[in-house]
C-alpha cells in the first residue's frame, strides 16, 4: 500500500519491479499463442461465457477472446488487433516478436543498460530493417500472389481447400480493385460473404455482384431487370405508428375510413414519386405495407424490404446511390445505377443478385455444419485480406523465418558500426527476430537451436544473391529455398509486424511505475491448450 494519501487504495510497483512484472505478463500472453505459429501449429479450444466452443489456431482470435486484466497484456493484444486490421495476417508473429523484444530488453537491464538506451537501439534496428527490406523483396507475379495467399492459409484448413480459397480470394480481390488517388485500392469489405449450411465445403464459390438471401416483396414484380436506376431508402414505405397519446376524435361515421384513405393516398403518392424518377429497383431498410405491394408491382418496381444496413451500404458503394431517409425527400441525384438485378432459387432459397458497374463480389461459404461454414468463412476472409494487400502492394518476402534470419544477420553486421550501449540493443533486436524460425522449428517437433543454426549457416555459406531466401520448410523439416517452396508473405505483413511489435515494446519499456486501483494484477488466463 502506498504512503501517498491519494494512492492509498492502490497497489504500486515501480522501477525494475514494474518492468519485470510487465515483461512477465507479456511473456505469459505470448506463451498462450506460441504453439499456434506456422502450418504445424496446434489448435486452441476456446470456451466463452455461454459455453460455446470454437477451435482455432489464429493468434488474434485466441487473444481477443482471452480475459486479460494486465494492462501490458492488453497492450500486446492491441498490437495483434492492429496487425489484423492493417495487414490481416501475422498476428501471432507480431505478439511473439514483441514479447521477445521485452524479454531480451530485460536481460540488458540486468546487465545495467538503461531502458531508454534500449529504446533508442530498438528504434535504430527497426529503421535499419525497414531500409533493408528493399534488398529482400521480390515482385509478386500472378503465380507468386497465389502462392503467398496460399501460405497465409497454411495449417488453417484442409489442403485442397487452401488452394481453392486462395484462388477465389484473389479473384474476389480483383473484382474490388480500383484506382485510388494514391495508387490501387482493394477494399476487402466490399466483398460480401454469404453463409449456407448444407453441401460440402468444396462447393463454396464466388459470384460476381452482390448476393442477398432475399426475395422481392411480391411475385407480381419483375423477376429479372436489365440495367436501370436504383433507390436506397434508410426507412420504409409504411403507415406511421400511432403515438400512444394521440386521440382520434371520431365525430361521425366515415371519419376513420377517410383518415385511412388519406394515409393510403399519401403512400400511393410516394409510389408515384418513385415511378416519376424512373426507378425500377428499390431497397428499403424497413418494412413496406402489404397494400403497397400491388401498387409497386403495377409500377414495375422490383422492391425489397428489411434489407440490412450493411447490405444497403454495399449496394450504395456498388451502384453509386446515396441512402435517403425517406421516399418523399428522394431526389434524382440520390439514385444509383445497376447492370442487372434478378431473383434466383438456390437450394430452395430465393436469392437476389445485383450486378453493378463498380464490380463487387459475393463469396458463398458452404459446409455441412455451422462450424464448418464458420471455418470456411474465416479462412476466406483471411485469404481475402492478404490477396487485397497483394494487389495494392505486390511485393513479397520469403517466409519460414528466412526474412527474419536475413534481417538478423544484416543487423549484427550493422551493430558493429554503432558505438555505445545501443549496439547491444541492436543485437538484442536481431536475436528477438529469430524467435520466428525458432518457434516454427519447435512447433514442427525440431530442436529450435540446432535448426536455427543450420538455417543461419546455410544462408552464410550461400554465396548467391538468393541467400536470404533460405528458411525452414517445416513440412520437409529442413532448410530450403522458400521461394522455390512457395512459402511467401506479403511485405506489408512482415513490415507491420515489425513496426507494431517494436512500438509496443517501446511503450512497455517507457513505463517505470504501475498503479493498480485494485489489488493484484492477474497474469493472463482463460486460454485452454488443446494439446
Ligand atoms: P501468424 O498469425 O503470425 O500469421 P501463422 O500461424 O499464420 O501465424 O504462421 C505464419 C508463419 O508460418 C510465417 O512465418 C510463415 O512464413 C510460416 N509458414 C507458413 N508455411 C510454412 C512452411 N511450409 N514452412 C515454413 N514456414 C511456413
Ligand atoms: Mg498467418
Amino acid at each position: 500500500m502506498s504512503d501517498v494519501p491519494i494512492l492509498q487504495e492502490t497497489t504500486r510497483s515501480t522501477g525494475r519491479e514494474a518492468l519485470r512484472n510487465n515483461i512477465t505478463a507479456a511473456m505469459a500472453l505470448a506463451g498462450a499463442v506460441r504453439t499456434t505459429l506456422g502450418p504445424l501449429g496446434q489448435d486452441k479450444l476456446l470456451l466463452d461465457d455461454e459455453g460455446r466452443t470454437m477451435v482455432t489456431n489464429d493468434g488474434v482470435t485466441v487473444l481477443e477472446s482471452a480475459k486479460v486484466e494486465h494492462p501490458v497484456a492488453k497492450m500486446l493484444i492491441n498490437t495483434s488487433t492492429t496487425q489484423d486490421r492493417i495487414a490481416r495476417d501475422g498476428t501471432t508473429s507480431a505478439v511473439l516478436f514483441a514479447a521477445e523484444l521485452l524479454q531480451n530488453a530485460w536481460e540488458l537491464v540486468l546487465q545495467g543498460v538503461h531502458p531508454s538506451a534500449i529504446g533508442r537501439g530498438y528504434r535504430l534496428a527497426e529503421a535499419t530493417c525497414r531500409e533493408h527490406f528493399q534488398n529482400l523483396t521480390l515482385d509478386a507475379s500472378k503465380e507468386l500472389q497465389h502462392r503467398a495467399t496460399h501460405t497465409s492459409l497454411a495449417g488453417k484448413i484442409h489442403a485442397n481447400m487452401q488452394n481453392r480459397l486462395a484462388g477465389l480470394a484473389l479473384e474476389a480481390a480483383s473484382a474490388v480493385l480500383m484506382e485510388g488517388p494514391n495508387g490501387p485500392v482493394a477494399d476487402p469489405t466490399r466483398v460480401k460473404i454469404l453463409t449456407q449450411t448444407g453441401g460440402g465445403m468444396e462447393q463454396s464459390h464466388l459470384v460476381t455482384g452482390l448476393v442477398l438471401a432475399k426475395k422481392r416483396v411480391s411475385d407480381g414484380m419483375p423477376k429479372h431487370l436489365k440495367a436501370g436506376k436504383v433507390a436506397l431508402i434508410d426507412g420504409g414505405l409504411e403507415r406511421r405508428e400511432m403515438m400512444s397519446d394521440v386521440t382520434l376524435n371520431v365525430t361521425g361515421t366515415g371519419v376513420l375510413e377517410s383518415f385511412r384513405e388519406k394515409e393510403y393516398a399519401m403512400l400511393l403518392e410516394q409510389v408515384k414519386h418513385i415511378k416519376s424518377l424512373g426507378i425500377t429497383l428499390l431497397a428499403c431498410k424497413e418494412g413496406i405495407d402489404d397494400d403497397m405491394h400491388q401498387a409497386l408491382s403495377d409500377a414495375g418496381i422490383q422492391t425489397y424490404r428489411r434489407v440490412a444496413r450493411s447490405d444497403l451500404d454495399l449496394l450504395a458503394r456498388g451502384t453509386g446511390a446515396t441512402l435517403s431517409l425517406n421516399i418523399r425527400g428522394l431526389h434524382s441525384s440520390d439514385l444509383g445505377a445497376f447492370i442487372s438485378s434478378k431473383n434466383e432459387r438456390w437450394n430452395g432459397v430465393m436469392h437476389w443478385i445485383v450486378e453493378t458497374e463498380e464490380g463487387g463480389a459475393t463469396f458463398i461459404a458452404q459446409g455441412s455444419t455451422n462450424e464448418v461454414v464458420g471455418e470456411v468463412e474465416r479462412c476466406f476472409a483471411d485469404a481475402l485480406g492478404v490477396a487485397c494487400q497483394l494487389l495494392e502492394e505486390p511485393l513479397l518476402l520469403p517466409g519460414g523465418g528466412a526474412t527474419q534470419i536475413a534481417l538478423a544477420r544484416h543487423l549484427r553486421r550493422h551493430a558493429e558500426t554503432i558505438p555505445g550501449r545501443e549496439q547491444l540493443a541492436v543485437e538484442a533486436f536481431a536475436d528477438a527476430l529469430e524467435v520466428i524460425p525458432r518457434v516454427l522449428a519447435e512447433n514442427a517437433g525440431l530442436d529450435p537451436l540446432d535448426t536455427l543454426l543450420q538455417v543461419v549457416a546455410k544462408q552464410s555459406n550461400h554465396d548467391g544473391e538468393l541467400a536470404h531466401c533460405i528458411g525452414l520448410d517445416v513440412v520437409a523439416r529442413r532448410p530450403a529455398n522458400m521461394v522455390e517452396q512457395g512459402v511467401l508473405e506479403p511485405l506489408r505483413i512482415t513490415r507491420q509486424a515489425l513496426a507494431g511489435a517494436t512500438e509496443a515494446a517501446l511503450s512497455v519499456l517507457r513505463i517505470d511505475d504501475v498503479l493498480w486501483a485494485k489489488q493484484d494484477a492477474a497474469i493472463p488466463e482463460g486460454v485452454l491448450d488443446e494439446d
